[in-house]
């Protein structure tokens, strides 16, 4: 702990506050550059972006524009174009990786889960008899055969030829 009068101090442990805080799908919305943030779809009212720290490959997480913590923040067409948009992702998922399962959900709270809790996003990832278990796993980095550079091609690529 820091008690010590330090001005630059405090100017540093603002920029960290601001790093910690700054939401990575209100930026990745707000970027042009989709390539860079991995969103490999917009939709009207959500987009698509791959998790960074995918669980198997071909991990998407559905989000909306809006900035809010809980389902019930949105209204019923926001709730509508998600689902459309995860039924989407299971027919891209299951083109492009052949699962033998899918898991499909939202952690909200930090209790549940969720590794960003401020802004709501559904997973969508592609699942084989014999990976561990879901639930234990999320936000943990894995080790993963596919680069995401390759997925980011082949899943913007299969959204695009909807
Ligand atoms: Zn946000």
């Amino acid at each position: 702990m820091q008690h010590l009068w330090a001005p630059w101090r405090s100017t540093y442990l603002k920029n960290k506050e601001d790093h910690r805080t700054r939401c990575i799908f209100c930026a990745a919305a707000a970027s042009g550059k989709d390539e860079e943030t991995l969103v490999v779809h917009r939709a009207r009212l959500n987009f698509v972006i791959l998790n960074r720290y995918p669980y198997t490959s071909g991990h998407l997480m559905i989000a909306p524009y809006l900035h809010v913590s809980r389902l019930q923040q949105v209204d019923e067409e926001t709730v509508e174009e998600m689902m459309c948009l995860a039924r989407v992702s299971e027919r891209i998922i299951e083109g492009a990786y052949n699962p033998q399962g899918l898991n499909i959900g939202m952690n909200l709270g930090e209790a549940a889960g969720a590794g960003i809790e401020q802004h709501i996003h559904m997973h969508v990832l592609p699942r084989w008899m014999g990976d561990a278990n879901f639930m234990t796993s999320v936000g943990e980095t894995r080790v993963l055969p596919e680069d995401l550079t390759k997925t980011f091609a082949k899943l913007s690529n299969a959204f695009k030829h909807l």
